[in-house]
C-alpha cells in the first residue's frame, strides 16, 4: 500500500521536505508497537526510544495526517477537564496536576532545540475576553499564575491594550503569557519522527492497523506485515474502531476548521497583532488565530458540532473575521481545511489500558498539543515502570454512552450546542 499525500492544508503546502516512510511488508518484533503517527503516539515513541527500547510506529496514511498535523499550531498550557482533575485527586494532588498542565509545552521546547526541529516556534499567547465572566476568570487565573510562579511572564490586559494589540473593539480584555505560543504543527510532528527514526525507531506510513491480537507478546495486523510485540499503543485518535468493546462511547468527533489568507500586508500585521501572538477567545466555543511565518492569517473555529463537513468553511469563518476586523472584508483566502476534535464524555483525557499491556490515550477535547506531548511522555514512562502521573490519569472514573458513533456524536453536538448558549448569554 502507497502512502496518500497529506489533506490540503496550507501545513502540508509550506513543507520544507516531504520525505515517505515505507509501508510494512513483513513480520517485524519490538518491545512496544505505537499505533498512530500523531503527536501522542510520536512522542511516545521518542519517549521510548530516549529509554533505550525497540519501537515500531505505525501509521495508517502519513506522519501528522490526522488532527496533529491539521491544527491551529496554538501551544496551550492546560489540560481539558483539569478542574475536574483538580477536584477528584484533591489537594494532595493539585500541584502535581498545575505542573503536568506545562509540561507539554516544556517537552516541546525541550525537543525543538535538543532535535534542532524547524518548526517555526513563536512565543506568546494571549486568552480574549468577550464577556466581565472572561475576565474575572482570567483575574483568578493571573493570582495563580502570580502564586505559583509559572509562567514566569504573563500580564493582565485592559481593553485600550487589547485595542492596541489586536486592532478590534470586540475585546474587553484578555490575559497574556509568553510561555505558550504557537508553531507549525506538521512540521514539529514530522521533526519529531524524524528524532524517533534517528534513535532507531522503525517508522511505517500508509500502514492501517487492521487488528491486534492480545497476548504475551501481541500481535499487530496490517495488510502488508505483522508486529509482535511486548507492549501496544493505540494513539490512533478517535475513530480507529480498536479495541472497540473497551474504547468505544467514551469520546466522540466533533469538527474545526481553519482558513489561511493570502499573506497581509507589513502594514495590516503592524495594527493587527503586530507581535505575532496566538490568540484564542474565551467562549465555550471559541475562534484562535495567529500569523504563518509568511504573513498569513490563519483563523480557526468550531464550524459545526456533528463532525459533519460543512458547505463552506470560508461561508462560516469569514463572518467571524470581519466581525473582529471589517477591514479584512475583502481579504483572500488561500486554503481552508479541517480535522476531527476528540471529544471525551469525561471532559478530561482518556489515558489507560484495556488490557495489561495496551495502552491507550486519546480525548483530549481540542486542547492536544501541550497534552499529547505530556500523556505520550507518560505512557512511555508508565511502559517503563514510572506510573506516577500516569496514574494521575488512568484512575479517573470515566463517562461512556453504550450508543453507536452516529448518535454519540449527536449528544456531543447537544453538549457543545448548550455551551454554544452559554456563550450567548
Ligand atoms: C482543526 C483542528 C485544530 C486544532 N487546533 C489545536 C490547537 O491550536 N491547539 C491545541 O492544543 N490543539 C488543537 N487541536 C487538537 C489537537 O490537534 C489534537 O488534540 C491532537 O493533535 C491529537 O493528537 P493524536 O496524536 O492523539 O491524534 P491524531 O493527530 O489524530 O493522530 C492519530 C493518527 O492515528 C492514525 N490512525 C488512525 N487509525 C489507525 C489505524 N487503524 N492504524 C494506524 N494508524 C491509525 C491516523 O491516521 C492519525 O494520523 C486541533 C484539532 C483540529 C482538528
Amino acid at each position: 500500500m502507497t502512502a496518500a499525500f497529506y489533506p490540503t492544508s496550507w501545513y502540508a503546502a509550506s513543507l520544507d521536505e516531504n520525505h515517505f516512510w515505507p509501508a510494512l511488508d513483513c513480520d517485524v518484533r519490538a518491545h512496544v508497537c505505537v499505533i498512530g503517527g500523531g503527536f501522542t503516539g510520536v512522542s511516545a515513541a521518542l519517549r521510548l526510544a530516549e529509554k533505550g527500547f525497540s519501537v515500531v510506529l505505525l501509521e495508517a496514511q502519513r506522519i501528522g495526517w490526522g488532527a496533529s498535523g491539521r491544527s491551529g499550531g496554538q501551544m496551550i498550557h492546560g489540560i481539558s477537564g483539569q478542574e475536574r482533575m483538580e477536584k477528584h485527586w484533591g489537594a494532595g494532588a493539585k500541584g502535581h496536576i498545575r505542573q503536568m498542565a506545562w509540561e507539554g509545552n516544556r517537552i516541546i521546547r525541550w525537543r525543538v532545540s535538543q532535535y534542532g526541529i524547524k518548526c517555526d516556534l513563536q512565543d506568546g499567547w494571549c486568552e480574549a475576553a468577550t464577556k466581565p465572566r472572561h475576565m474575572r476568570a482570567m483575574e483568578a487565573q493571573a493570582k495563580i499564575f502570580q502564586a505559583e510562579g509559572t509562567p514566569e511572564d504573563f500580564a493582565m490586559l485592559d481593553q485600550s491594550a487589547m485595542r492596541d494589540k489586536f486592532g478590534t473593539k470586540e475585546y474587553i480584555g484578555g490575559l497574556m503569557n509568553m510561555t505558550d505560543g504557537h508553531l507549525h504543527p506538521l512540521k514539529l510532528v514530522r521533526g519529531e519522527a524524524k528524532a524517533a527514526a534517528s534513535l532507531g525507531v522503525r517508522i511505517f506510513e500508509g500502514s492501517k492497523v487492521v487488528r491486534i491480537d492480545k497476548g504475551s507478546p501481541s500481535k499487530v495486523h496490517c495488510a502488508g506485515g505483522t508486529v509482535t510485540a511486548d507492549h501496544v499503543i493505540i494513539a490512533s485518535g478517535v475513530q480507529h474502531g480498536l479495541e472497540k468493546r473497551k474504547m468505544a462511547g467514551y469520546a466522540y468527533p466533533a469538527a474545526s476548521y481553519i482558513m489561511a489568507t493570502e499573506p497581509l500586508s507589513a502594514d495590516v500585521r503592524e495594527r493587527i497583532n503586530p507581535d505575532n501572538w496566538a490568540v484564542c477567545d474565551a467562549a465555550n466555543v471559541f475562534s484562535y488565530y495567529r500569523y504563518s511565518n509568511d504573513g498569513r492569517l490563519l483563523f480557526g473555529g468550531r464550524c459545526n458540532y456533528s463532525g459533519d463537513k460543512p458547505a463552506s468553511v470560508r461561508d462560516i469563518l469569514q463572518p467571524r473575521i470581519v466581525k473582529l476586523w471589517p477591514e479584512l472584508a475583502g481579504v483572500k483566502i488561500s486554503h481552508t481545511w479541517g480535522g476531527k476534535i476528540s471529544m471525551s464524555l469525561s471532559h478530561y483525557p482518556l489515558v489507560g489500558r484495556t488490557d495489561d499491556t495496551i495502552w491507550h490515550a486519546y480525548g483530549y477535547s481540542g486542547h492536544g498539543i501541550n497534552v499529547s506531548h505530556l500523556v505520550g511522555n507518560l505512557l512511555g514512562d508508565a511502559i517503563a515502570g514510572q506510573m506516577e502521573s500516569y496514574d494521575i490519569f488512568a484512575k479517573l472514573p470515566r463517562r461512556r454512552l453504550p450508543v453507536g458513533n452516529m448518535l454519540g456524536r449527536r449528544v456531543v453536538s447537544l453538549r457543545i450546542f448548550w455551551e454554544r448558549l452559554k456563550d450567548l448569554l
